[in-house]
This record gives structure tokens, C-alpha cells and sequence, in this order.
């Protein structure tokens, strides 16, 4: 009787919609779907059960070739279309993305392994948010930058074209040029696939580029869903190119001449030897890499949701993120009461199946990474740490670590030096700002970092003392597109989202 009302009748979970997936991908190259040159394939496989997804086209050398080959061609037209017209494509990708956000939510947490709350909640909105943002931009560089300037495209030869004749005839002298920078090469990570994909493709887009995309070899699902989304959207064909593969289809990407920019995201070990591979070649550079971000908590925070913080800081996506809270500074007044309540808040967070929309920490990225992290909790231990695990049980296939913590972490201990990428904090404590400060910066990394108290003087004193490209105020892990993101010494340079994440994608003539 009541059902007939109608009154019990909902919407459809999120986990209800599967999205359409190939069992087999090939490249994206020239707008359309290619076979590989060399016909190999790898699998993709779903982190939570083991089993295969999707096969996947594995990108050789000369795949790499025709997609830089195929972006470079595509590039005077595109370059020189007027701003709103390249704004209205990137506006068709973003309203795409929102409209597919529920398929391309599932896609990501099935082939990452990461909390279905949180790819239709953070990733997917905010994907969508950078493209909105970027197609913004498109027809507004010349405004873009101190100073202004003229934007022109990218001419037949590789050079900027010449600005257009004022109506009264004469050349617009005073106003620099700024162009395009080319071909951009653009590599990401298995943490944020899709999310990095916009980082990297909406200003490259917005600014006149053409793009050679290579997501990371266990979560290439959404870049290709969204090459989909490029081809529904009629996007000229060659302006993204998306090549699949592992580490070496990156390094091809990086080092192939024709690129002349080249967008990184992923580990400090890799930036580097990226750093080495392209120096001399006069190839633009930004990295974005990995981090040992601290959260610091004050005796005057509130506690309770200080703790809240230090748990969205660290066990968000299972801590692979590059930002992660993974060193938790506490003042030593405090300490016994935040470590109480934070392990008791550990004890509640659901670990197990990412589709569940009650889930908090979903699956592993890869078996690799697990055999990673679980090498750092026997370092933590052998290196003395009191070492502590969430109870309860995990599912019997897939990859899966509950919450830990290691107490008692002395300064020179390997989890607290070292990114983990997983989800283990190292918590020490602290007597004065200033120690904390000096220990919180006492790192080779300077991506980000939390303050917690209830004292504004206090936060924007110790906020400017502290190596970090992003300070968060008693809050962490916020992001916007509108907002800056980048870090400092080994975490890397160049900043992504903003109208700063617009610089790297242009040159002044
Ligand atoms: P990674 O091993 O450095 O891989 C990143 C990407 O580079 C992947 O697509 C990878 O391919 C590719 N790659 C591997 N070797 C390469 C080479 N020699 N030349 C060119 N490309 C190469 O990093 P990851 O393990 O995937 O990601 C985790 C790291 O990324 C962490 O350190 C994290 O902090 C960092 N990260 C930083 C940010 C940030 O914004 N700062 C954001 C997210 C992640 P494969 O997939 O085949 O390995
Ligand atoms: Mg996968």
C-alpha cells in the first residue's frame, strides 16, 4: 500500500550506475580511438577484487610519435581560434563531465580503489569545476597576467603570429605578445586521475595548447571516458591526445622533441630524473610532486574537530595524496587527549568496499603499493615508533591497510621523513611555536601544512614561518580551482589552478 504511494521510492544510489566501459581501450590519438603500433595491451584491473576491467593499449615509442605528431598539427588552428570559441568547448567538457559525474565516479573508484563518497563528492565536482574555471580564462588572456598583453596564436612555422592591425591600421606596439607554448606533454598519477587530467588539460586548453596525456598505468579509465566526452563534444581532432602505458610511454612523452612543455605530476624520484632528461632542451617545466605535509595542533584548537582534520588530512583516499597530513605535530599539553579521541575516531572509520557509499577508506591503489607501505610500517617499528592499527577486518580479495599511527616518532625515524603514500600518520609533540615550526619545516618536502588554534594572530604568524605552498587554517585538504596549488623545495615548482596555473601554459613576447 505505502510503496504504491510511491513515498519509498528513491533516487538511484550512486553505485547504481555503472558506466560503459570497452573491455578493450585503444590511444586517443587525432580524435579518434587507435590501435597501439606494436598491438600490446595491458589490463587494468579493479584494486577492491582483483579482477581485470578493462584491457588497455600500451604506448610505444612510435605511439608516442603520432600523438605529438598529431597535437602539433592540430595546433595553429586551435591556437588561433578566438578565445570564445575555444571557451565553448571547455564548456561542453565541463557540463559533460557534470552530467556524466555518476558513471565516471563508479569508473574512478573501481579502477582506483578510492571511496565512492569521495569520487562523486571531491573528485568528479571538482574535475568539472577546473574545466568551468579554465574555459573562463579563454577568452580573457590578455587580462590574465601583470601588465596585460595581446594573445595570439601559434602560426604554420611554430612562431607567434603576428598581432592583427588595429582598426585605425597601426600595429598594436604597445602590447606584448603572449602565446601559446605549444605541444604540452602532461604525465599524472594514479591518486586523482581524472582530477589531474582537468588540472592539466583546462589551462593547456584555455591558452591555445594541444595536448599528449599519459595517466598513470592503474587508473587509465577516466582519461579515456573523458577522451569519449572529447569526441561527443566534437573537440577538433589532435588537440588532446591521450597515450596509455606505463613509466616508459611517460618518458617517451617527456623526452620527445616536438613536445615543448612538459606538465609532471608524481614522485619526487621520477621529477628528478625528469628534470635530468630534459635540461638544455629549452622545454617549459612544472612539477608538481610528492610531500610529508605536517598538521599542527595548538593546545588552544578546538579538539574535537582538530581531530576531524588530522583524520580528513591523513586517511582521505587511503593517504595517497600528495598533501597528506602523514606528520601530526602536537602540543605536548594536548597530546594525550587528541591521540585518545583520534584513535577512538580511527576505530569508527569503515574500511572495505569503495562502491558503499558508507565507506571511508576504500582499497589500495596497487599490490605494489601496498608491499610499499606495509615496508614503511616495519620500518616504523624497527625504528621504534609505538606503532597502532584501527581493528576490524578487511575484505578477503583486494588490497587493503586499515588506519595506523605510529607514536613516539623520533625526528630521525624513516615514517617520519620518508612519503608513505598510504594511510600512516607519525604523531610527535611539541613544546612552543617555535619548535613546531622548526620541526614541522624540517623536511625536504613543502607542499602543505595545517595550523590548528583558536587564536587568528596566532595562525598567520606561525602560517608565514612555514616552508608550504598551501597553508590551511584549521581546515585541511580544501581545494578550489580558483586557488593556487603548488609546492616548495623537493615537492617541486609551478603552480596549478588559478590564474597562476595559466603562467606555465604561456610565453611573452
Ligand atoms: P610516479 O611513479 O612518479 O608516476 C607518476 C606518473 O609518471 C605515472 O603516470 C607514471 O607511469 C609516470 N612515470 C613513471 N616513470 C616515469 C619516467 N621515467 N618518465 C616519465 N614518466 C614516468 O608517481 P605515482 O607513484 O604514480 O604517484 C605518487 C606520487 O605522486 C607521490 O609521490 C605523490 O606525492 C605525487 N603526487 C603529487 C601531486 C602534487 O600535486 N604535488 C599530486 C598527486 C601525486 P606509471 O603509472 O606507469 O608508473
Ligand atoms: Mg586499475
Amino acid at each position: 500500500m505505502i510503496e504504491s504511494a510511491g513515498i519509498f521510492e528513491y533516487a538511484t544510489a550512486p553505485e547504481g550506475v555503472r558506466p560503459t566501459l570497452r573491455d578493450r581501450y585503444g590511444h586517443f590519438i587525432g580524435g579518434a580511438f587507435v590501435e597501439p603500433a606494436e598491438g600490446e595491451y595491458f589490463r587494468t584491473i579493479n584494486p577492491a577484487t582483483e579482477e581485470v576491467i578493462a584491457e588497455v593499449a600500451e604506448g610505444s615509442k612510435a605511439d608516442v610519435d603520432r600523438a605529438v605528431n598529431a597535437a602539433r598539427e592540430a595546433l595553429p588552428a586551435w591556437s588561433a581560434l578566438p578565445g570564445v570559441e575555444r571557451a565553448k568547448y571547455i564548456y561542453r567538457i565541463a557540463r559533460r563531465v557534470q552530467e556524466l559525474s555518476r558513471e565516471l565516479a563508479v569508473a574512478e573508484s573501481m579502477d582506483g580503489g578510492k571511496p565512492i563518497r569521495e569520487s562523486r563528492d571531491v573528485d568528479v565536482p571538482l574535475a568539472a569545476q577546473h574545466f568551468f574555471y579554465y574555459a573562463g580564462w579563454a577568452d580573457k588572456l590578455g587580462y590574465a597576467f601583470a601588465g596585460g598583453g595581446k594573445f595570439v596564436g601559434i602560426g604554420e612555422d611554430g612562431a607567434p603570429l603576428t598581432p592583427a592591425l588595429s582598426p585605425g591600421g597601426e600595429r598594436e606596439q604597445r602590447h606584448r605578445v603572449i602565446s601559446p607554448v605549444g605541444v604540452c606533454g602532461q604525465v599524472i598519477p594514479w591518486n586523482f586521475p581524472l582530477l589531474m587530467a582537468s588540472w592539466k588539460l583546462g589551462p593547456a586548453l584555455a591558452a591555445g595548447n594541444t595536448c599528449v596525456l599519459k595517466p598513470a598505468e592503474t587508473t587509465p579509465l577516466t582519461a579515456l571516458m573523458l577522451a569519449e566526452i572529447f569526441e561527443e563534444v566534437e573537440l577538433p581532432a589532435g588537440v588532446v591526445n591521450i597515450v596509455t602505458g606505463a613509466g616508459a610511454t611517460g618518458a617517451a612523452v617527456v623526452e620527445h622533441p616536438g613536445v615543448n612543455k612538459v606538465a609532471f605530476t608524481g614522485s619526487t624520484e621520477v621529477g628528478k630524473k625528469i628534470a635530468h632528461a630534459i635540461a638544455g632542451t629549452g622545454k617549459k617545466l612544472t612539477l608538481e610532486l610528492g610531500g610529508k605535509s605536517p598538521n599542527i595542533v595548538f593546545e588552544d584548537a578546538s579538539i574535537d574537530q582538530a581531530v576531524e582534520g588530522i583524520v580528513q588530512g591523513i586517511y582521505f583516499n587511503q593517504g595517497h595524496v600528495c598533501c597528506a597530513g602523514s606528520r601530526v605535530f602536537v602540543q605536548e599539553s594536548v597530546a594525550g587527549e587528541v591521540i585518545a579521541k583520534l584513535k577512538r575516531r580511527m576505530g569508527e572509520l569503515r574500511v572495505g568496499d569503495p562502491l558503499d557509499k558508507n565507506t571511508d577508506v576504500g582499497a589500495i591503489n596497487s599490490a605494489a603499493q601496498l608491499s610499499t607501505i606495509e615496508r614503511y610500517i616495519d620500518a616504523g617499528k624497527s625504528d621504534g615508533g609505538a606503532f597502532w592499527q584501527a581493528g576490524g577486518g578487511v575484505p578477503s580479495s583486494g588490497y587493503w591497510c586499515r588506519p595506523c599511527l605510529f607514536e613516539g616518532v623520533q625526528p630521525s625515524a624513516v615514517v617520519a621523513r620518508e612519503e608513505i603514500f598510504g594511510p600512516v600518520l607519525a604523531v610527535m609533540t611539541f613544546r612552543t611555536p617555535a619548535e613546531a615550526i622548526q620541526r614541522a619545516n624540517n623536511t625536504p618536502y613543502g607542499l602543505a601544512a595545517g595550523v590548528w588554534t583558536d587564536k587568528g594572530s596566532k595562525i598567520f604568524e606561525i602560517a608565514k614561518w612555514l616552508d608550504a605552498g598551501v597553508v590551511w587554517l584549521n581546515t585541511y585538504n580544501k581545494f578550489d580551482a580558483a586557488s593556487p596549488f603548488g609546492g616548495f623545495k623537493e615537492s617541486g615548482f609551478g603552480r596549478e589552478g588559478g590564474v597562476h596555473g595559466l603562467r606555465s601554459y604561456v610565453t611573452f613576447g
